[in-house]
């Protein structure tokens, strides 16, 4: 890699440091020219090397840039947390999806994107939850009113009497 201080045509990597639980290694480099250090961060691209599989057959490219404006939309509540943590957040829902799963659909990317957020700020998860219907399903659940069948309820009122 060429310095980023003086443009030389090398450096070397003096210190490097694989990270324990993802994929993803952490290196120092030092230009031999006119000694700058710097760090350099190697990991999977995966809008290089998976595709979002869309219903017909039909497939997408991974945006980065899309996920962060979505997660940035579940922060309404604070928006200095919108400005600083929706590219890390995004990046970890970038890795999780690197390294986990053989072909990626767009409920994957948002069931991934739900746990990073839920792990993170609670109310930004409920929001993001809302926005992309994830948590309508828990709710038919959780009432009683409805019967597992799924006939509507019986009501007392009928519109002939
Ligand atoms: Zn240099």
């Amino acid at each position: 890699m060429i310095c980023i201080n003086c443009f030389h045509r090398s450096t070397s990597v003096i210190n490097s440091r694989p990270h324990k639980k993802q994929a993803s290694i952490w290196r120092r480099r030092k230009c031999p020219k006119c000694s700058f250090v710097f760090t350099t961060t190697e990991q999977p691209s995966l809008a290089d090397n998976k595709k979002v599989s869309l219903p017909d057959n039909k497939t997408d490219t991974f945006s980065l840039s899309k996920l962060c404006l979505s997660i940035a939309g579940a922060f309404t509540h604070s928006t200095k947390k919108a400005a600083y943590d929706s590219l890390w957040l995004a990046k970890t829902v970038e890795q999780t999806l690197s390294t986990g799963y053989a072909v990626i659909t767009p409920d994957d990317i948002a069931a991934v994107t739900h746990q990073v957020l839920k792990n993170y700020d609670e109310l930004a998860a409920v929001q993001y939850a809302a926005k992309y219907q994830l948590i309508a399903s828990t709710r038919r659940r959780g009432r009683p009113s409805i019967s597992p069948s799924g006939r509507a309820p019986q009501t007392d009122e009928s519109p002939s009497r």
